[in-house]
């Protein structure tokens, strides 16, 4: 045996005079008593005084009992032995505190009569052996210990039975690992559990459950005595440990206290909580004696079940302890958990659950987990509220249920939809939390407030079975020495020290990263399963005492920090470690030199009513995503984001893309908020150069882009722009502040002056690294000057133009752009091509202005601006045409309030025609409903109750036109559409009938005849023969077309799969437009036009005609329901249109919600829109 070696012969000693110094096997702990330590109230064998708090478990048998002897020993021991309903443990004398030896009840397997009075205690891997004074007291024992191991193998039926917890501790230990116990020779190995300390000679003995005595910490206090060293004192004796570094120490010292906390908590609360029956029994699991709680769904949990609960995120089930967290359970909570408690809880959340999939007190974390996801995130047992699906009905309902005492409605109405915050349409109580307190229901409010932020339920497509936990993740095995710091529950806010590390053995393997005192030992000190991990982050070098430090995140909110130095093996750590935990779905995010990378949820599209998972990686400037349904990763270029803003109380980080808004959830703050800072470090511009500049979609650097906007608005006209040098002190921290973050400036008539603007851009060019021709090809363009030949000299520099990085032919095209229409107003600003040169040659060469060939360039660039930048007529136009509107904006909007930076669009109301026209900008965030109405606004039109008031995308080219939906954002489609489409707002005169059509169907899908008319012909010259009927089903993913003609309408439709459709398309790619070319020669005057992209950006396009306008109008109300989840109109109670009319027309043309500004402006903004729309607006 192992303990052989540890025995040492025994030379009179003191203690030696007891008999059992003929050290037996199992007793070798005898040997490794020194004398007692001088300062020590005795040993382990000490007395009680009978005073001392009362043990935690009542003894069931007790009596003196000879020990058997070891092998070559003949002499039997006398030992005081007592049986409890955990432990059986054996004394020296029967007034010891502290055994010399404990078997967990569980770990026996079987007691048998082994004749001479004696008995046999058989567990797993060791047998004891015991001889009574008597036949009959033998047969005692043995009869007491059967019924006492039959009772407890009865209940580990409901228990994990591996080998590993077969342990004295009912839980994992807390911290486990070798201390110095001042007394004994040989480190023991000591494991924090529970409300208990448990002493094991070595880790083998830990991991068989065999120990030498466990302390009930609610007798004892922890205290630091040195750099190492720390004492446990208990009334009967003082244990004086100390541990390998200061770290480890505080480690233990930690893990005691919180044993302490444990041992001692208050159990008042659960106490009275667990008053009602059901509440004495895990609401998921049914361990009894539940001490966790989740405060907003009201249920008693065990804390094994609490855990997992934590891993869903704040947002679906918030965690306390009944013991613990004393704070929070005021009387109305506790009074919730009575009316409510598991009881009313389960008959709504477990309504339906299959046998197969519920769990025991024996289940293991993955089942817990998946079951959990299933019972709360998804819902999937829920019993479905009738309303369920009539979000307005919903509403209404919560808000009459508020009033009243039934709980159990509030319950089932809130987690069915009903939102917490929705509208009552009462002014005086606003929301349903004012409505109870109105009432007088505080239990009501109580359950409001809890479920403020909770968030619906929503079953996935495919069930859990597709959540990526329940993926099986690669195997990933790895090893070898790491430096580590103690987990942290906080940031890493400084800079650690070597020595706040200690050196680990870790292993990755079979998902789990454990980490062991050294290479030698069996027992980890800790672990890390792979599943748990949410975030992995790559630091920079030297970002502590070691060179290469790595950071993993876990779900229940803590971090480890570990380190190495040499910086290969490192990269090959966080390979392995990111592979392990890495959705496989998101595998290509692996071969990205990633700073960081993990999951999250987030929400994007049209639909934002539930958040996804998603796998991030951030590599550079570059934030890599693998959105949940798509198949490939996608790059966001985050100097690009057109906004990026935290909304919330950090909780939702904001990214504006060009064609998408992103939201990221922070739904665990540790990790989330270290990827705010990454992405916010990331997205901002950082260094001297053009291309690490924050960049505009077209690669210009947005500082140029934001100050030439500026001019463009505001300067065109201004006399010796450029030339007039501005303010110095402005100008230097104007460029300050675009050089830190360009995106949040926003440059403003009236606040900023012309001249200093445009001085600051000069000043960006003079200053930048390498310069905008770039240290390299700069002479050559001064050389090119030299040419005589006209057309010679403008091939050079095309030439020369190819040769600049992206960003700086971008760059010189856009600024010359600027140059170009400056000068065309040299009349009003007398500034001409030749003037413009003078200033920006030496400013473009960084030169000091004697070269005249500076000058010369920068002349011939704008002088031959369309031949050497390939600008083309429809380009030229635009442009013309934009300036054209600014002009006229100018001259209408004297007021000067106005915004620089937005995009200006001309749109159009009811009809295209000049009266009509209005420039409006559109920032990012802006909403089709919202632009809608700025449009309306201006105009003064007053909406009625039925006038569906909707913005139009029309296409003259086609001869058709689409309304956008009321949530659809204006500026992607701005910037998609063609010279022959334009934005018009008019009243959909089809809306209500739709409306009608789609409440009063009968199933979500439509099916029929139209006729099918298809574009082949790249080039239009239509090769296709004209219509042909065709059977169309239109469902909720996909349209499908049959060319077989099966119906005559009586005849069912062809669901079958032996009726395979000729042509399928995802309806979320189609665009559908109402209308048909009229050179096409539709059959009838009810016809849809239809754009198809696929994800190869592959484009479609043909044409349907029905039959009826009634015909037209159901599929269109089909589509549209299909792509939008249902919500073709905005509910009645939604607050832009509530607030908006009637319009005081002093609001003028500020756009609605104005989401700009820094991260506390914003807060600002959205808080008080959200409480009175109009106080925003009164503001201004
Ligand atoms: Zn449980």
């Amino acid at each position: 045996m192992a303990n052989k070696e540890d025995a040492e012969p025994v030379t009179g000693r003191p203690r030696s005079l007891r008999v059992n110094s003929l050290f037996s096997e199992d007793e070798l702990i005898e040997d490794y008593y020194d004398a007692p330590p001088a300062n020590s109230p005795g040993t382990l064998g000490d007395r009680m005084d009978g005073t001392a708090a009362a043990p935690l478990s009542p003894t069931i048998k007790a009596g003196w009992l000879d020990k058997n002897p070891p092998q070559g020993s003949y002499i039997y021991q006398k030992r005081w032995v007592k049986l409890d309903a955990d432990h059986l443990r054996y004394f020296d004398t029967e007034k010891d505190a502290y055994s010399k030896r404990f078997i967990p009840v569980s770990s026996i397997s079987r007691i048998a009569s082994v004749g001479d009075q004696k008995f046999e205690v058989v567990t797993n891997n060791r047998n004891f052996v015991f001889r009574a004074e008597s036949d009959a007291d033998r047969n005692e024992w043995i009869r007491t210990l059967q019924q006492i191991a039959e009772e407890r193998k009865s209940k580990a039926l409901e228990r994990t039975s591996t080998s590993l917890t077969t342990n004295g501790a009912a839980d994992p230990a807390d911290k486990s690992g070798f201390l110095e116990l001042r007394g004994f020779k040989h480190k023991l190995f000591v494991a924090v559990a529970g409300d208990k300390v448990f002493l094991y000679k070595n880790a083998e003995d830990y991991r068989l459950g065999i120990g030498i005595t466990y302390i009930e910490m609610n007798v004892g206090n922890v205290k630091e005595v040195d750099r190492r060293g720390f004492d446990l004192t208990t009334p009967y004796r003082i244990f004086s440990f100390s541990a390998d570094s200061d770290q480890e120490k505080e480690e233990w010292v930690e893990a005691m206290q919180q044993s302490i906390a444990e041992a001692l908590s208050n159990s008042e609360v659960a106490e009275r909580i667990w008053a009602v029956e059901s509440n004495r029994f895990c609401a998921d699991c049914g361990s009894p004696k539940p001490d966790w709680a989740s405060i907003n769904l009201c249920v008693v949990i065990c804390k094994r079940c609490a855990g997992e609960h934590r891993g869903l995120g704040p947002g679906i089930t918030k965690v306390r302890s009944l013991k613990m967290d004393r704070k929070v359970w005021t009387e109305e909570l506790i009074e919730l958990f009575h009316q409510i408690g598991n009881a009313v809880a389960n008959q709504f959340w477990a309504a339906n659950v299959p046998p197969s999939e519920a769990i025991t007190p024996a289940s293991g974390s993955q089942e817990r987990r998946r079951f959990l996801i299933a019972k709360y995130r998804e819902g999937k047992y829920r019993r479905y509220h009738p309303l369920f699906g009539n979000q307005e009905e919903l509403d209404r309902a919560l808000c009459a249920a508020v009033t009243t005492s039934d709980l159990a409605e509030t319950q089932a109405l809130l987690f069915c939809g009903a939102a917490v915050t929705c509208a009552t349409g009462d002014p005086q109580c606003p929301t349903p939390l004012a409505l109870a307190e109105k009432s007088g229901q505080r239990l009501q409010m109580e359950f409001l407030l809890h479920n403020k932020t909770s968030e619906t339920p929503r079953l996935e497509v495919g069930g859990s079975e597709e959540k990526p936990y329940s993926v099986p993740l690669p195997s990933v095995t790895h090893n070898g020495f790491l430096y580590k710091t103690p987990s942290m529950a906080k940031p890493v806010g400084e800079r650690k020290g070597q020595e706040e590390f200690s050196r680990r053995w870790c292993t990755l393997q079979d998902g789990v990263l454990s980490y062991y005192e050294n290479d030698r030992n069996a027992v980890p000190n800790g672990e890390i399963k792979v599943e748990e991990i949410v975030c992995l982050v790559n630091n920079p070098p030297h970002a502590h005492g070691i060179e290469s430090t790595f950071e993993v995140y876990i779900e229940s909110e803590r971090l480890y920090l570990f380190g190495l130095e040499s910086p290969d093996s490192a990269r090959e750590w966080l390979k392995s470690i990111a592979k392990s935990f890495v959705h496989p779905r998101a595998e290509e995010l692996l071969a990205l030199d990633f700073e960081r990378i993990g999951r999250l949820h987030y929400k994007g599209g049209l639909n934002l009513e539930r958040a996804k998972e998603g796998w991030f990686a951030l590599a550079g400037s570059t934030l890599h995503v693998c959105f949940e349904d798509s198949e490939r990763q996608e790059p966001l270029q985050l100097r690009k984001l057109q906004e990026l803003s935290i909304q919330g109380d950090n909780e939702v980080l904001v990214l504006v893309e060009r064609r998408r808004t992103l939201y990221i959830q922070g739904e665990r703050k540790l990790d989330f908020l270290g990827w705010v800072h990454a992405i916010q470090k990331a997205a901002g511009g950082s260094g001297h150069t053009l291309a690490e500049q924050q960049l505009t979609e077209s690669d210009v650097p947005l500082l140029v882009d934001r100050c030439i906007d500026y001019i463009t608005q505001c300067g065109l006209t201004s006399e010796g722009i450029y030339r007039k040098s501005g303010q110095n002190s402005k100008t230097t921290s104007l460029l300050e502040m675009l050089r830190r973050d360009a995106r949040s400036v926003r440059l403003k008539e009236g606040e900023h002056q012309v001249d200093d603007v445009a001085n600051t851009l000069k000043r960006f060019f003079r200053d930048l690294g390498d310069g905008l021709f770039t240290g390299r090809w700069g002479q050559d363009w001064l050389r090119a000057t030299a040419l005589e030949d006209e057309e010679a000299k403008i091939g050079e520099y095309r030439r020369l133009l190819g040769t600049l990085p992206t960003v700086n032919r971008a760059t010189l095209k856009a600024l010359i752009n600027h140059l170009f229409r400056v000068q065309r107003f040299s009349g009003e600003n007398q500034m001409n091509t030749h003037n413009l040169a003078i200033v920006f040659g030496p400013t473009l060469f960084q030169t000091d202005g004697k070269d005249y060939k500076a000058g010369r360039v920068v002349e011939d660039l704008i002088s031959h601006y369309v031949k050497i930048f390939n600008v083309n007529d429809q380009e030229m136009k635009k442009q013309q045409d934009e300036i054209m509107a600014i002009m006229k904006m100018r001259e209408a909007a004297s007021s000067g309030t106005q915004q620089a930076g937005d995009f200006i669009c001309t749109v159009y109301l009811e009809e295209k025609k000049t009266e009509a026209e209005q420039h409006v900008k559109i920032p990012a965030t802006m909403t089709a409903e919202e632009l809608t109405f700025e449009i309306l606004d201006r105009r003064k039109i007053v909406t009625k109750e039925k006038d569906y008031w909707s913005c139009f995308e029309v296409n003259e080219r086609e001869e058709a036109e689409r309304p956008l939906h009321y949530s659809e954002k204006v500026l992607p489609i701005l910037h998609c559409l063609g010279t022959e489409s334009y934005l018009v707002v008019k009243k959909q005169m089809s809306m209500e009938n739709m409306l009608i059509y789609l409440a009063s169907r009968v199933g979500d899908c439509k099916h029929g005849m139209m006729k099918f008319r298809e574009e082949r012909n790249l080039l239009g010259l239509g090769l296709s023969t004209g219509f042909h009927d065709r059977y169309f089903i239109l469902n909720h993913t996909c349209l499908r077309l049959y060319k077989e003609v099966r119906s005559l309408k009586q005849r069912p439709p062809p669901l079958e799969n032996s009726h395979k459709p000729e042509k399928e398309w995802p309806v979320r790619n189609l665009k559908v437009y109402l209308g048909i070319k009229k050179k096409l020669r539709p059959p009838t005057c009810w016809g849809f036009t239809v754009f198809y992209e696929n994800e190869k950006h592959e484009k479609q396009q043909w044409y349907l005609c029905c039959d009826t306008q009634a015909d037209l109008r159901e599929w269109f109300a089909t589509f549209l329901h299909v792509q939008n989840g249902g919500a073709l109109w905005p509910s009645e109670t939604s607050k832009v249109r509530a607030s908006r009319s009637p319009q005081d027309s002093r609001l003028g043309n500020i756009s609605l919600i104005p989401l700009r500004g820094n991260e506390s402006e914003m807060r600002n903004s959205v808080a008080a829109f959200a409480t009175d729309p109009l106080t925003l607006l009164r503001n201004v």
